[in-house]
C-alpha cells in the first residue's frame, strides 16, 4: 500500500510551532494538495481534551501527525519525571481519542528510541524488541509514557480499525530546536554553549565522557522519512539515519565548524546516560529512504540557523 494524499485530505500536524511538526507541516505543504493544519501552542492546548475535540470537529483531519510532546533533553528527563509523564500520557489520549472520535483514517503518533528495552544497549534495535524489557533509568517515565502511546494506537486499531504508524525516532536536531543548555537535548545545548563561549571567550563544558553512542537524524530527514512511513508502512517504524556518533564526534565536528579552538571541559559529574543506542534500518529503507544529510552538514546548517536567530531562539 502506498496511499498519496490528494485534494480532498485534511492533515492535521500537532505541535506546528516545534522544530519536527513545523518541519512535516512545511514539507506536506510544498509536496501534497492535501489541506495541511499545523496549530501552534497558542492556538490549541492539547493537555485541554475539550478544546482538542472541538478542533478535530472542525477540521476532520483524514490524517494526523502527532509530533508534539513536552520534551527534555538527558538532564530535563532526570528533574522533571512526573511532569513528562503526565504531559504526555494527557496529550496523546486526547489527541488520539479525538482523531478516532472525528474519523481520521491514519495516525502517525511519534516515538522515541528511549522506548527500547535497556538490554539491547549496543544492539542495532528491532521495532519487535520494544517490548521484551524496561527501558534505561534515565528515561524511563517519557520512555512509558510514548509505550502508552503505542499501547493506544495498537488498541484503537484492534477495536477500531484505525490503522497507525508509531515512528521511533532516534535523536534528532536542527533549525528552531529547543536550545535550552540545562534541559533541552544534547547538540542544541552544545549549538548554544559553544555559541556563548564564542562571544564570552571561555571554555566550552560538556557533560560526561563523550563515550555515549547515538544515532543522530537531521529533521527533515526525518521528517520527511515519518511522512514516507505514514505512506507505506504500519505500526512501528525506526526512524533514523545511519549516522551513527559518540558525544565526542559531535564536540570534535562542532569545534571544527566554528573555527574557535575553544577549550573543552568534561564534567564527569554529569551522566552519559544510555552508552549505545541505534537502530536496525530494514523496515524504513523497504521503501526505498535514504537520508540527505551527514552528520557535518546538519550541524552546519543548524549552527548557522542558530548564528542567523539568536536570540530570537526557543529555549
Ligand atoms: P539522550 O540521547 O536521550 O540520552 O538525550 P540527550 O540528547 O540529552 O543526550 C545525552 C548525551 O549527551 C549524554 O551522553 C550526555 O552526557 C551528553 N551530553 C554532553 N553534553 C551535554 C549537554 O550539554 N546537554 C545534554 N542534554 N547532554 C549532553
Amino acid at each position: 500500500m502506498n496511499l498519496e494524499f490528494t485534494g480532498e485530505d485534511r492533515i492535521l500536524v500537532t505541535g506546528g510551532g516545534g522544530m519536527l511538526g513545523g518541519a512535516i507541516a512545511r514539507i506536506l505543504k510544498a509536496s501534497t494538495p492535501a489541506e495541511v493544519f499545523a496549530p501552534k501552542r497558542d492556538q490549541l492546548d492539547l493537555l485541554d481534551s475539550r478544546a482538542v475535540q472541538g478542533y478535530f470537529n472542525t477540521t476532520r483531519p483524514t490524517h494526523l501527525f502527532h509530533p508534539a510532546a513536552r520534551v527534555f533533553g538527558l538532564g530535563g528527563n532526570t528533574r522533571f519525571p512526573g511532569q513528562m509523564y503526565f504531559e504526555n500520557v494527557a496529550i496523546n489520549t486526547n489527541v488520539i481519542e479525538a482523531a478516532r472520535v472525528s474519523g481520521t483514517r491514519k495516525v502517525s503518533g511519534i516515538g522515541t528510541g528511549c522506548v527500547y528495552p535497556l538490554m539491547y544497549d549496543g544492539q542495532y534495535l528491532k521495532e519487535e524488541q520494544i517490548w521484551d524489557g524496561p527501558p534505561h533509568g534515565s528515561e524511563w517515565s517519557y520512555a512509558q509514557a510514548k509505550r502508552g502511546m503505542l499501547t493506544q494506537l495498537s488498541a484503537y486499531q484492534q477495536q477500531y480499525e484505525l490503522d497507525y504508524v508509531f515512528p521511533v525516532c532516534g535523536n534528532l536536531y536542527g533549525p528552531n530546536d529547543l536550545f535550552d543548555i540545562e534541559y533541552g537535548h544534547v547538540i542544541p545545548s552544545l549549538i548554544a554553549k559553544f555559541h556563548a563561549a564564542q562571544i564570552r571567550r571561555e571554555a566550552v563544558t560538556v557533560w560526561g565522557t563523550g563515550v555515549a553512542v547515538r544515532d543522530f537524524s537531521f529533521v527533515d530527514d526525518a521528517a520527511n522519512a515519518i511522512i514516507a512511513a505514514h505512506r507505506s508502512l504500519s505500526g512501528p517504524v525506526n526512524i533514523a539515519s545511519g549516522n551513527i556518533h559518540s558525544i565526542r564526534d559531535i564536540v570534535d565536528a562542532l569545534d571544527e565548524l566554528t573555527g574557535s579552538s575553544l577549550e573543552i571541559l568534561w564534567d564527569s559529574t554529569k551522566p552519559d546516560g544510555q552508552g549505545r543506542r541505534f537502530y536496525n534500518l530494514d523496515k524504513l529503507q523497504s521503501i526505498g529512504f535514504s537520508p540527505h544529510y551527514s552528520l557535518k552538514q546538519g550541524l552546519a546548517a543548524t549552527w548557522s540557523w542558530y548564528n542567523a536567530n539568536y536570540p530570537n531562539v526557543r529555549t
